[in-house]
């Protein structure tokens, strides 16, 4: 993928995409992370590309400056949810409740942050365990335990005493690329390193990884611009 700069303020990066099966130029902003893609057929010159790309600045700029900031969580706002935008709203009662795309969410507006945060914590723990158990079983090996934190770094790492670590933020992910990082550090346990013979591992264990790795790298700084406040 080539990318381009829109001159302007601000300047505006547009990831180029070739299509064989493209039938015209089309662009498009990432509700997650505001990323933009321009999708380009394969007649089409680069020129043409970024004609097309010009045209549309003020509508690029328009979408793309919602995702310049970190967003705290107030009612209203949507958030990535196992790959789907969830909406916080208000709720009744004690539990926070996910009912179709809608995160009800009871008590005092200024805890919002921190409920939201423990109920993705608690998802994501259900989560990564039953998929770490999945991957471990089927590798004939155990790990010592699941710890889960809220690193920049990385979204995953095993020790040498068998200890997985996983981002909690992973649930805001796909599921299937919560999946490959779970396969990806259980491989780890057999194989400490990224040798062929790893990555021969995770695909065993996975199947083909270059979709979910490439989303981690496409979206997941879009992850961290939640603000949780905890
Ligand atoms: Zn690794």
């Amino acid at each position: 993928m080539n990318k381009l700069i829109l001159e302007g303020d601000p300047p505006v990066e547009v990831l180029l995409r070739r299509s064989s099966r493209a039938k015209k130029l089309s662009l498009r902003v990432s509700q997650l992370d505001g990323r933009v893609t321009l999708t380009v057929p394969r007649y089409a010159s680069e020129r043409e590309a970024l004609g097309f790309a010009r045209e549309k600045a003020a509508w690029l700029r328009g979408h793309v400056s919602r995702f310049e900031a970190d967003i705290v969580p107030t009612y209203g706002v949507e958030l990535p949810y196992e790959g789907q935008m969830i909406r916080l709203e208000a709720g009744t009662g004690r539990k926070v409740l996910l009912v179709n795309d809608v995160l009800h969410v009871p008590g005092a507006p200024e805890r919002l942050g921190a409920r939201v945060a423990a109920f993705l914590k608690e998802n994501a723990r259900v989560r990564l365990t039953g998929a770490s158990d999945h991957y471990a079983a089927l590798l004939g090996r155990d790990f010592s335990r699941i710890s889960l934190r809220d690193t920049r770094s990385r979204w995953g790492s095993c020790s040498s005493e068998r200890a997985l670590m996983y981002s909690w933020r992973l649930i805001m992910a796909p599921p299937e690329v919560l999946d490959y990082v779970a396969a990806h550090e259980v491989a780890h346990l057999q194989e400490m390193n990224h040798s062929r013979a790893f990555w021969a591992l995770v695909e065993q264990l996975y199947g083909a990884h270059a979709a979910p790795r490439r989303w981690l790298r496409e979206h997941g700084t879009g992850l961290h611009k939640f603000r949780f406040g905890n």
